[in-house]
């Protein structure tokens, strides 16, 4: 990357993998971040304890609409994004019979369609500064080529959210770097406390693709910074 100061937004940030790729970030010279929280408190309170070139942001996905409307405020106040994390989750465990379509909705405004809704705020002006990076936090789960193993809301909704990912990745151009990973099973609340990974583990590949150069790559998946199934 240049010296030039990029803005990165990385969103469910208060805890988990998020907070990890926020701390993350903050070491890399030139990077300002806005460690975004559906609760705006945890937001600055998170950004107090990371401190550096930080600020907390709130912003809710679970009405992804209303998301997409406080992502261009936050680009008025803060500037326009660089870089975008779509890191926030959640996994509703079940499978197709015990998965309701309440369930399966609210897992896709979470897991699909508040990423897809930033996505399409942040991405044309990306695309037309000539630079932006975009992540994607899918999972394993959601990998027809891994046997989709997961609840059943969670599988269709990072599946749906890795065909996202090369759909924008197309639209974005070659500038734009738009990548799926998976951070491995990670010690988070989601991955419980018998996971292999610390979350500054799983965070690696996403601040990996944060800050890829221009040679790297978009439209991919990936775990440990190598390419895998979709
Ligand atoms: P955590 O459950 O630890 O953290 C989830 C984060 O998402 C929290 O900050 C939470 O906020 C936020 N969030 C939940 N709902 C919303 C919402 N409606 N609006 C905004 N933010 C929201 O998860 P992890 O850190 O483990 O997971 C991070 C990502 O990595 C997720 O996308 C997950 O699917 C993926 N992943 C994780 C794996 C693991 O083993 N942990 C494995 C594979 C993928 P709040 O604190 O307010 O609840």
């Amino acid at each position: 990357m240049s010296t030039t100061v990029r803005t990165a937004l990385i969103t469910g940030a208060n805890r988990g993998i998020g907070r990890a790729i926020a701390a993350s970030l903050l070491l890399h010279a030139g990077i300002k971040v806005l460690v975004a929280a559906r609760n705006e408190a945890n937001a600055e309170e998170t950004a107090a304890a990371l401190g550096g070139n930080v600020a907390g942001v709130a912003l809710d996905l679970a009405d992804p609409s209303a998301a997409a409307a406080t992502m261009t405020d936050i680009e008025s106040q803060y500037g326009p994004l660089d870089i975008l994390v779509n890191n926030a989750g959640i996994l509703l465990s079940g499978d197709a019979l015990d998965t309701d379509l309440a369930m399966l909705d609210e897992a896709l405004r979470v897991n699909t369609l508040g990423p897809i809704a930033l996505m399409r705020v942040v991405g044309p002006g990306m695309r037309s500064r000539g630079w932006g990076r975009i992540v994607n936090l899918s999972s394993g789960w959601g990998s027809f080529h891994e046997g989709m193993e997961g609840p059943t809301s969670y599988a269709i909704s990072k599946a749906a959210l890795n065909a996202a990912t090369v759909s924008f990745a197309r639209a974005l151009g070659e500038t734009v770097k738009v990548n799926a990973m998976c951070p491995g099973w990670v010690r988070t609340r989601m991955g419980g406390d018998n996971a292999s990974r610390s979350p500054e583990e799983g965070a690696d590949t996403a601040v990996w693709l944060a800050t890829l150069p221009d040679d790297g790559p978009s439209g991919g998946f990936f775990r440990d910074r190598q390419p895998i199934g979709w």
